[in-house]
């Protein structure tokens, strides 16, 4: 008998939410899908910024970075990885693309390049998190990428990050299917569906899929979180403080509309300006312009700004666009405004009015994007008299949507990733058509 020549190791992603690292090897060519930051292994050790890694010798001894030869730029070995390919742009499939060899080519969306090289020139000096240097490749739905042995299709899916895709892997025993994170109840849910039926077509050996939704699941969608959202803006008095992913355009939009239509400004952060107007550069997207009249730049009050925070502040000097602190106090009716969990100390500046809320448009305790102390916002929301409102659509499929997916793209063998409840997935999917195979990390399996 022939020894199969296909293989999979996951280093990430394996009994937890997000940190995908899953190494492809066919014959004799080796492919990354994703490379990301595992925030379950980091929050078991590190609470930034006091508590924070030194270098990557600390983060691979506690097993936060997996040790891999012919990988990481630190070590003086040749590269033994042909290319990594992104699914998107969230920090927890792309951040550790920090520590790879520089000469390793980095495929993915043009959305994602845009995201990740905004971000990360924001944090220049950060450890975990610099890509500067990147040998970037963008592709696009339709395109076939040839990395010696393997042919990768990418093929875009809705999530909670523009620029998301699916990927359909075909090597010399058939094709893999990779979900990446996807769901079908965003703004574009055709697309996950569009996948879905491609990847169909190839008869897949395997599918690699994101199982994150098994408990907590929901029935509603992006359409409905804005009917919400306006239901509460039209009765809000005072400010309305709106917690939401700074990368997720979809619920930028939303809450911009909600914001015109109810005779409010959107304020948002000079980090979240900045990736707007970045964005606003990718013709396949939409996104407020920032010049337009609906949308403000929130200054928080700061001893020392950065140069590029300067730079846009400068650039709208006297134009009615950026307001600090106290503009934002005085018209509190006007404002829908973004905050995240380190912006509640300017309310003791701002001194929300009476008849003022706070609505979480995230997921909680923490996403993909954001970490949430629940205590402590708690503290603060009660303390200023904020009653919450939690409106939101997560980034991830729904346990019966996601069946029907399996069962649609009609696998022999599913491996569950991205997922606390794996064993729960087997059981659930267990008539899916598809054997689920419970994934260890670090272990290799032949496909
Ligand atoms: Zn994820
Ligand atoms: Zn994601």
């Amino acid at each position: 008998m022939v020894a199969n020549k296909t293989k999979v190791t996951f280093y990430g992603g394996v009994n937890e939410i997000g940190g995908n690292k899953i190494l492809l090897q066919d014959e004799s060519t080796k492919i990354f899908l994703d490379f990301g930051m595992s925030f379950t292994a980091k929050k078991q050790f590190y609470s930034p910024p006091f508590l924070a890694p030194k270098n990557e010798r600390s983060l691979q001894e506690l097993g936060i970075l997996p040790k891999i030869e012919g990988v990481y730029k630190f070590e003086q070995t040749s590269p033994d990885v042909s290319a990594v390919f992104l699914s998107h742009g969230h920090l927890d499939h792309s951040a550790y693309l920090s520590f790879i060899k520089r000469e390793i080519p980095v495929y993915c969306g043009e959305t994602t390049q845009t995201i990740l090289r905004t971000l990360s020139g924001i944090r220049r000096a950060d450890l975990e998190f610099n890509v500067s240097d990147i040998n970037f490749h963008s592709f696009r739905t339709g395109d076939r990428i040839k990395v010696d042995d393997i042919v990768i299709e990418p093929f875009h899916v809705d999530h909670s990050v523009p620029g998301a895709y699916g990927f359909l892997v075909h090597t010399s025993n058939g094709t893999v299917v990779y979900t990446g994170d996807f769901r079908d109840h965003g703004a574009k849910p055709e697309m996950s569906w569009d996948f879905v039926e491609k990847a169909r077509e190839t008869e897949p050996i395997a599918v690699i899929t994101e199982a994150t939704n098994m408990t907590g699941a929901t029935v509603s969608n992006e359409v409905e979180v804005e009917a919400k959202l306006d239901k509460i803006t039209s009765q809000v008095e005072g400010i309305m403080l709106a917690e939401f992913g700074y990368s997720d355009v979809d619920r930028l939009n939303t809450f911009y509309k909600i914001a015109k239509k109810n005779n409010r400004c959107l304020a948002v952060s000079l980090k979240q300006a900045l990736l707007i107007d970045a964005l606003s550069h990718d013709k396949h997207l939409s996104v407020p312009a920032l010049d337009d009249e609906g949308l403000l730049i929130f200054r928080k009050s700061k001893k020392r700004y950065e140069r590029w925070e300067t730079q846009l502040i400068e650039r709208f000097d006297g134009g009615n666009k950026i307001f600090d602190v106290f503009e934002v106090s005085k018209q509190q009716c006007r404002m829908i405004l973004a905050v995240s969990f380190y912006d509640l100390e300017e309310l003791v500046s701002i001194q929300p009015a009476s008849g003022s809320c706070y609505v979480l448009s995230a997921s909680e305790p923490f996403n993909e994007e954001m970490e949430l102390d629940y205590e402590r916002l708690v503290n603060w929301l009660s303390h200023y008299g904020l009653p919450q409102y939690h409106v939101h659509v997560s980034g991830h499929m729904m346990p019966l949507q996601l069946k029907a997916a399996l069962r649609r793209m009609g696998t022999k063998r599913i491996f569950p990733i991205h997922t606390d409840n794996a064993v729960l997935f087997k059981k659930f999917m267990g008539d899916s058509g598809g054997v689920v195979s419970l994934v260890e990390k670090g272990v290799t399996y032949e496909l």
